[in-house]
Parts: structure tokens; C-alpha cells; sequence
């Protein structure tokens, strides 16, 4: 299997996506996207710059205006078509999905069942969109809160959910209304393209959804941040760029909402059903090959079961089988760039310098410089770069507690605050523990948290605002206050 089994080859598309037309780049420059698994170059693809960027706002200001006018039932009919056709082409945009950002396939299928899933549920959630009747405080006067789309709506999305990460914020842009601007990862541009040529047989009118493809991300970055037309900036990826792009939208005091890095704790308290909790903590780590902002990036096991835990998750570790995405026996795919596995080798490397013990795994595999194997640690403590890193990487490591505080303690010791997870069958403590721990998100005994119904995001400096669930529309809402007088 590869990207030459396409069955509907109109997916692979090489050229952005603005106001409705296919476009080249003003330079003519394109650049190369690349298999991570073998290296091949699996596209050349437009590299566009701050030009286009510029006229794909103007292109989204212009669509914006009769489609803010349409009923949400008409927008919810349209957006509804898209959502068919996704699913419609869902092996298709899971092989491109694997080609471009490596992860196994049927992990690639479920992402897109998944981004499609935000698609319809905004489609339908966005016509109930209520507003208040505030009891008035004089006899005269009525007082009324509406909501109204805020406005252009520009994106920057990562490379590692090419596909839901877009769904999460354009669905619920245009289902209110707005039009988007999306600059994606420059890694998996395909997969962007592909939802972009599938918005345009959806019948999605032309400047709604933009796809500005460019390796420029500084300067694209800029003008999404600064051109005034831009209402709202949305965006999913690292929390340091994160930061950057809050300051620059701080001059046209736009509207942001930041997905951005975890360092989740994955709390195993004795009392745990231990092989469940084994296997969640395995499903929380090492899905995706590791590279997800709810991964667990360390898991906490109290001291009475620490070494039945140890050995029972080892063996399974050892399981794994590292490869292509695209052969069925794979377990753990490529990471996205040999740049990725030397920065987790460094990690490792700096627990392994301060003391900590490796089980299994902790080097780059033979089968080239993008595979790490599936690794464990042992023996960490707080002040190793790894502890407090997200790793991004299918490297586990495992820490020690021995009362329910010192789990707290140690869980919330990071700048972080996106999932967090907690294996116990003492319901007070469930409630304690959850309530205790300073995240946006407490799987408890339970690590398959997301579904487009919840409201997913972090607090601290993993993020604001909140993608899915009813929630999800207020970020693309403005309040309008109308006082009706001399009644
Ligand atoms: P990244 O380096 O921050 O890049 C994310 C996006 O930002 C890419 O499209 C990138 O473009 C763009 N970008 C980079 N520098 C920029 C700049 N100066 N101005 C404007 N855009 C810029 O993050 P990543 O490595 O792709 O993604 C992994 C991170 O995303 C992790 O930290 C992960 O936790 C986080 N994440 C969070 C969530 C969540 O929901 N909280 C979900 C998924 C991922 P180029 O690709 O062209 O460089």
C-alpha cells in the first residue's frame, strides 16, 4: 500500500486553495514532501508566501458577507455535505494521511473519521446558537444579548493531526458564519489540500475555506497576525510559538485560542485495576508513535504495584513492532523527522547522564534515522530535562509516589495543563484527585478521551479556549448587546 493507491487521485493536490481557485506560487517556488518512513518525495507542492496570504484575507472578507446572512440550516445543509464526502473518501485521505505524516494507517482512518466527526457536529450544533432576554431593571426598556460571527477567522495548524486539527477549528468557523484562512504544517500539506478540494465539491462557496500552503511560516505567520480584516486567530501546535503568535495579535487585539503542549501525568494509584491500567498508560503513550499533545509524558505509579507495573507494561513495550505505517504488522510508525528522534535521543541521553535506567529501547533504530524505538525508563526524578519536556516520541517514563499528595504534587509540577489521567477504583478519590490536579482534562480510568462532544483544551500554558462540544462555537462568537428603549 502507498500513495499510488488512490482510488479518487483528485485528492492529491499540489496547488493552495484560495477564493476557489488552485493557485501556484507568485514565485513559482515549490518544495518537496517527503515520506517519512523511506524518505521519497511524495510531492512538489506551491510555496506561498505573504502576497497570497494577504489576498486570501481579502478573498475570505468578501465570502464572508452573504454567507453570514444565510440561515444556520442552510450553512448546517452545505457543511453537512462535506462531512459525507470526507467520509465518503475516508480510506483515500487515511493513505495520504500515512504517506505524508507516518503513523499507521488504521490510526490514519480513525483521525479521519474523527475530523469528519466535528464537521457534522458543528453543522449541527451551530443552529443552536440561542442568545438571552435579560430581565430588564426598568419598566421601559428591554435588554437582549445576541451572537454574530466574529469575523475572518485565520489558522495555523500542526503536522501532527493533519486533518482533525483543521476540522476542530474551520467546522466550527464556518458553521457560524466566518470564513477561514489556514495555513497548515508544512510537513502534511496534502492531507489540508485534500479537505480543501473536498469543501469544493461539497459545494462550500468560494473564499470560505482558504488553504495557504507556504515553508515561510514566520512571514505567512505575520500577516495572518497583523492584517486588521483577521477578526480571530486560531491556533494548534508548540508553546513557544504559541506564545510568539499571542504577542503578535496583541497590535490588532485579536481574539486567540492556543492548543498548545502537554506534559501529561498518568496517575496509577494501587487500588487500580493494574492490567487496565497497563494498557491505558501503553495506549496513552505510544498512539501516534507518541507525538500527541495528550500523550502521557510520565507516568506515576504508586510504590506498592510500582514493579508489577514496571515489568507488565516492559513486556508489552517490547511487543511493539516499529515500521512503515503502510504495512499491517506495524504497530509504531516513523517519527516525522530524523530532527525529532535526535531531539528525543538528546532526552534520553540527559536522563540517562543523571542517573536514570533504561529497560528497553532508548536509541534510534537500525531501520533508519526516523525510527525510535519503543523505549522505557526508570529511575527519574523531576530535574532531568525529560521530566519536564514534552517528548513527543515513544519513549515511556515511569516515577514513583507513595501518598495521594505527593501524586498531586507531582503531577501539577509543570508550566503545563492540557490531559491527565488517573487509574483508581476508590470513587472519592476520584473526585479529590480530579478536582485536585490543575489540567483542562482528567481521563479517569479512561485515556481515549477526545470525540468532537467534549470540550477539549488546556489551562496554564498549554492553552485557552476550547475545541468540540457546545462550547467549541464561542470562540468563533461575538456577544452583541441591543437595548430596545421607550417601550
Ligand atoms: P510548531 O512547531 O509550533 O508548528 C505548528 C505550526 O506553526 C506549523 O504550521 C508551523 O509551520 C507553524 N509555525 C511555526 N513557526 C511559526 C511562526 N513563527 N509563525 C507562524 N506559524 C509558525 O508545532 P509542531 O511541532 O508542528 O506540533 C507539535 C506541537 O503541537 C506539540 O507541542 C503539541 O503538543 C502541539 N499540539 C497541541 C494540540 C492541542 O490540542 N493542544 C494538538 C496537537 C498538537 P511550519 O510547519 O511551516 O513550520
Amino acid at each position: 500500500m502507498s500513495i499510488s493507491n488512490l482510488k479518487n487521485t483528485s485528492l492529491l493536490k499540489t496547488k493552495s486553495y484560495i477564493n476557489g481557485q488552485w493557485l501556484d506560487a507568485d514565485s513559482g517556488q515549490t518544495f518537496d514532501v517527503i515520506d517519512p518512513a523511506n524518505g521519497e518525495v511524495i510531492a512538489s507542492v506551491a510555496d506561498l508566501g505573504v502576497g497570497e496570504t494577504h489576498r486570501a484575507i481579502q478573498a475570505a472578507e468578501k465570502a464572508m458577507q452573504p454567507w453570514k446572512k444565510l440561515t444556520a440550516k442552510e450553512r448546517s445543509n452545505i457543511l453537512r455535505k462535506w462531512y459525507d464526502l470526507i467520509m465518503l473518501n475516508q480510506d483515500d485521505l487515511a493513505i495520504i494521511m500515512t504517506a505524508e505524516q507516518g503513523k499507521v494507517l488504521a490510526e490514519s482512518k480513525g483521525e479521519v473519521g474523527y475530523g469528519a466527526s466535528f464537521v457534522e457536529w458543528f453543522a449541527e450544533e451551530a443552529k443552536r446558537v440561542y442568545g438571552d432576554v435579560i430581565p430588564s431593571t426598568t419598566i421601559d426598556r428591554r435588554s437582549i444579548a445576541i451572537k454574530q460571527a466574529i469575523g475572518v477567522v485565520a489558522a495555523v495548524t500542526p503536522w501532527n493531526f493533519p486533518n482533525a486539527m483543521i476540522t476542530r477549528k474551520a467546522a466550527p468557523a464556518l458553521a457560524v458564519g466566518c470564513a477561514i484562512v489556514l495555513k497548515p504544517a508544512s510537513e502534511t500539506p496534502l492531507s489540508a489540500l485534500a479537505l480543501a478540494e473536498l469543501a469544493d465539491q461539497a459545494g462550500i462557496p468560494a473564499g470560505l475555506f482558504n488553504v495557504v500552503v507556504g515553508t515561510n511560516a514566520v512571514d505567512i505567520g505575520k500577516e495572518l497576525t497583523s492584517n486588521p480584516l483577521v477578526k480571530k486567530f486560531t491556533f494548534t501546535g508548540s508553546t513557544p510559538i504559541g506564545k510568539l503568535l499571542i504577542q503578535q495579535c496583541s497590535n490588532t487585539v485579536k481574539r486567540t485560542s492556543m492548543e498548545l503542549g502537554g506534559n501529561a501525568p498518568v496517575i496509577v494509584f494501587a487500588d487500580a485495576d493494574l492490567d487496565k491500567a497497563v494498557s491505558g498508560a501503553l495506549i496513552a503513550k505510544f498512539r501516534n508513535a507518541g507525538q500527541t499533545c495528550i500523550c502521557a509524558n510520565r507516568i506515576i505509579v504508586e510504590d506498592s504495584i510500582y514493579d508489577e507495573f514496571i515489568e507488565k507494561f516492559t513486556a508489552q513495550v517490547k511487543q511493539f513492532t516499529l515500521g512503515n505505517g503502510f504495512d499491517e504488522n506495524t504497530t509504531i510508525g516513523p517519527l516525522i523527522t530524523s530532527k525529532a528522534t535526535k531531539n528525543i535521543q538528546a532526552l534520553v541521553n540527559d536522563a540517562k547522564e543523571k542517573g536514570a535506567k533504561v529497560l528497553t529501547g532508548g536509541n534510534i533504530d537500525t531501520l533508519g534515522d526516523n525510527f525510535y524505538q519503543p523505549t522505557v525508563i526508570v529511575n527519574l526524578n523531576n530535574e532531568m530535562r525529560i521530566a519536564r519536556e514534552e517528548i513527543f516520541g515513544p519513549v515511556a517514563t515511569i516515577f514513583k509516589f507513595s501518598t495521594e499528595q505527593e501524586a498531586i504534587t507531582m503531577a501539577n509540577d509543570t508550566e503545563f495543563g492540557l490531559a491527565s489521567y488517573i487509574f483508581t477504583k476508590d470513587m472519592s478519590r476520584v473526585w479529590r484527585v480530579s478536582e485536585a490536579v490543575e489540567y483542562g482534562m482528567v481521563g479517569v480510568n479512561e485515556v481515549a478521551i477526545s470525540s468532537e462532544i467534549i470540550p477539549f483544551g488546556g489551562i496554564k500554558e498549554s492553552g485557552q479556549g476550547r475545541e468540540g462540544s457546545k462550547y467549541g462555537l464561542d470562540d468563533y462568537l461575538e456577544i452583541k448587546y441591543i437595548c430596545l428603549g421607550d417601550i
